[in-house]
């Protein structure tokens, strides 16, 4: 039998697929396939022609200079290259003998990172609702966690999180801002788990980090803002190193390809024993939620070794300017409101005239804003994920859309 050449690398095909990525001309393009699973292949060449125009044409921009709608940022060339060392190696981190390099580069992007939240190590997850359930899990575990109190403008995977592990949900009042209303905590909380998030979804509020530890187990959802910590507004999470856990999304403001995440613990060792499983054919434990998993460290490693902590924190800080820079227009502008101003790159405002709401969300450009309601108002909600964004180009675009309305 001679060998498969599927499965020893096409330069050329490489290649070609590089190339294919820079083509804007594919832009709208639909994709067709057929209904059934074909029973003959096309082969790889030909498949990658007849993917491109659809996959390529038809995805979000992400790093437009008007992409401001969402937590999805782009990503740095660097991380393409390492998903495709990633991808052709396929080492599985639940098996040492299958992922001997890449387990330790994830203990060393864990030991880099973790000090900044105050946290002695943890793991990585597909995401932060994955990152939050594991955290939740290791608190039940270790700290006899019945229920789970946060602000109702936590995140849904928080309370996703209390569905599966069975336990308690409590929702308390946030204020006007979107923040936990401290003073609506129960005067026991022994035997609950406090979510504080660090940048909501809707607004990009902050809750009280300085309650952190008031509770049997606290952690922080810090899925968005958490990068803030490597930046000059590391002190707007202050509080967050006295938590027992800590949730940070990679592939949001750390500008990761998907699915990529962090949860952190104080005390690791402790934390880790709780949510292990070893035995049959497992060579070292599984700790975590996840059973097979690949190296996602090796884009976030490549990332902080390219850019190194200040790198890191002039794109954070970037983004944090076009939020400001925005906010300063729409509460300069008297046909728009401001919901308030941004702590974490999100900018939430409507127009004055509620009735142009709909309106409006037609004719912003594509990609710009998202929509989001908050106390049963719909409001717009930009969110500076994007480095590239043009902050002028995109306040002249609001600025003739509200003209019109
Ligand atoms: C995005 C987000 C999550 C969920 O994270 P995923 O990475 O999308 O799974 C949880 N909490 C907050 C505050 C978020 O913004």
């Amino acid at each position: 039998m001679p060998l498969d050449s599927d499965f020893l690398g096409d330069r050329q095909g490489l290649l070609r697929a590089i190339d294919l990525l820079g083509r804007e001309a594919y832009d709208g393009t639909t994709l067709h396939l057929p209904a059934r699973l074909p029973e003959d292949g096309i082969g790889s060449q030909a498949a990658l022609e007849a993917l491109a125009p659809g996959i390529l044409g038809g995805a979000a921009r992400l790093g437009a200079p008007l992409a401001l709608a969402h937590m999805d940022p782009p990503t740095p060339w660097l991380t393409w290259a390492m998903a495709l060392w990633n991808a052709s190696l396929n080492q599985n981190l639940l098996h040492p003998a299958t992922a001997p390099v890449a387990r330790d580069i994830e203990a060393q992007v864990i030991a880099w990172l973790a000090p900044f939240f105050g946290m002695s190590g943890g793991h990585m997850t597909a995401g932060s609702t994955l990152a939050n359930l594991t955290a939740l899990w290791a608190a039940r575990e270790c700290a006899g966690i019945e229920e789970i109190v946060a602000a109702d403008c936590a995140h849904l995977s928080v309370a996703k999180a209390a569905h599966i592990l069975g336990l308690r949900y409590r929702a308390l009042p946030s204020d006007h801002s979107g923040a936990l209303v401290a003073k609506s905590l129960p005067d026991d909380l022994t035997r609950a788990a406090l979510v504080l998030t660090a940048g909501t979804t809707a607004t990009g509020a902050i809750d009280s980090l300085e309650l952190a530890g008031r509770a049997g187990w606290t952690h922080v959802d810090a899925a968005w803002a958490g990068p803030l910590r490597l930046s000059a507004h590391a002190d707007r999470l202050s509080g967050i190193e006295r938590a027992d856990s800590v949730a940070v999304s990679a592939h949001k403001w750390l500008f990761q390809p998907k699915e990529s995440a962090l949860v952190l613990f104080r005390d690791t060792a402790r934390a880790h024993a709780g949510i292990s499983f070893g035995g049959a054919y497992l060579a070292a434990a599984n700790v975590g939620v996840l059973g097979s998993h690949g190296a996602t460290a090796v884009p976030l490693l490549a990332t902080l070794l390219a850019w190194g902590r200040s790198g890191v924190a002039a794109r954070i800080e970037q983004c944090m300017r076009v939020a400001e820079r925005l906010a300063a227009f729409v509460d300069s502008d008297a046909r728009l409101v401001l919901r308030g101003a941004p702590r974490t790159g999100i900018v939430v405002w409507r127009p004055r005239d509620t009735s142009t709401f709909g309106w409006l969300a037609e004719r912003l450009p594509r990609g710009a804003a998202s929509t989001t309601m908050i106390a049963g108002e719909p409001w717009f909600r930009m969110v500076a994920a994007n480095p590239n964004a043009d902050v002028e180009l995109l306040i002249d675009a609001l600025r003739a859309a509200v003209a019109r309305a």
